[in-house]
């Protein structure tokens, strides 16, 4: 990840040598994050204030958007045919984003969007348990007798022989005959339609309502995004 050695950044910054850089540390004439440091070997990352006798060597900002993204537009940055989440973002900073959990082309729902690969990927990784919740329309009616059948093949796991893998538990929540709310912990390829598919009942609409803590803005038309305040960012997990 983007963790570097704060003496490094300075001596490569400077293009000066590391006994150079130690003097430096030793007159506490380097600051990271408004501290004087004194310290062979502190980590920084890429949004660490970093600075040199009061003048700034580094202080990137780090954004968080999240997106209501429409149908019909690809989780991508660039793609010949369609919109990409990029496009509808107006934001200063929007290339240097990158998409947390893509949606596929016909999903429609929360993504969120960050230049902060450590929140991200934290986000991402199954260890983390961060739920992700999913409005799904289905195709054929789940009536009752049906219903633990469903719940059960999802809790237990589905093996997917392309990729030789089981999904891990996944929770159903019988809203109608039509509507479920599913509850996962990873994101496997197609994998919400996928699941449904071993009941040759096929997705017709899938929404993504949250990620952890965070739910879709209701205020946010579908192609709108906005900035997370710090609580959410802090807080989702
Ligand atoms: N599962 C899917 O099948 N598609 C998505 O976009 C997300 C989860």
């Amino acid at each position: 990840i983007s963790h570097t050695r704060l003496d490094r950044f300075i001596g490569e910054h400077l293009h000066i040598s590391r006994r150079d850089v130690r003097l430096m540390l030793a007159q506490k004439r380097i600051s990271v994050d408004g501290q004087a440091i004194n310290e062979i070997g502190y980590i920084i990352n890429k949004f660490s204030h970093v600075q040199l006798d009061g003048e700034t060597l580094q202080n990137n900002q780090a954004f968080y958007l999240m997106l209501h993204k429409p149908v019909g537009v690809v989780c991508a940055t660039v793609d010949e045919q369609h919109r990409t989440v990029i496009d509808l973002i107006n934001h200063p900073a929007k290339n240097e984003l990158h998409i947390v959990g893509r949606l596929d082309l016909n999903t429609s729902g929360l993504v969120l969007l960050t230049n902060d690969s450590r929140w991200s990927e934290r986000l991402m990784s199954p260890e983390h348990k961060v739920a992700k919740k999913y409005l799904v329309t289905v195709k054929h009616a789940i009536n009752k007798e049906q219903e633990q059948s469903y719940i059960d093949a999802f809790v237990k796991g589905m093996y997917f022989q392309y990729e030789d893998i089981t999904t891990m538990p996944a929770f159903l929540t019988v809203i109608d005959e039509h509507q479920l709310e599913v509850q996962l912990y990873e994101g496997k390829y197609h994998q919400i339609k996928r699941m449904f598919g071993r009941f040759q009942n096929p997705v017709i609409a899938l929404h993504r309502r949250s990620v952890g803590s965070l739910e879709l803005d209701a205020k946010l038309m579908p192609g709108e995004s906005r900035s997370l305040t710090r609580d959410e960012v802090n807080n989702i997990f």
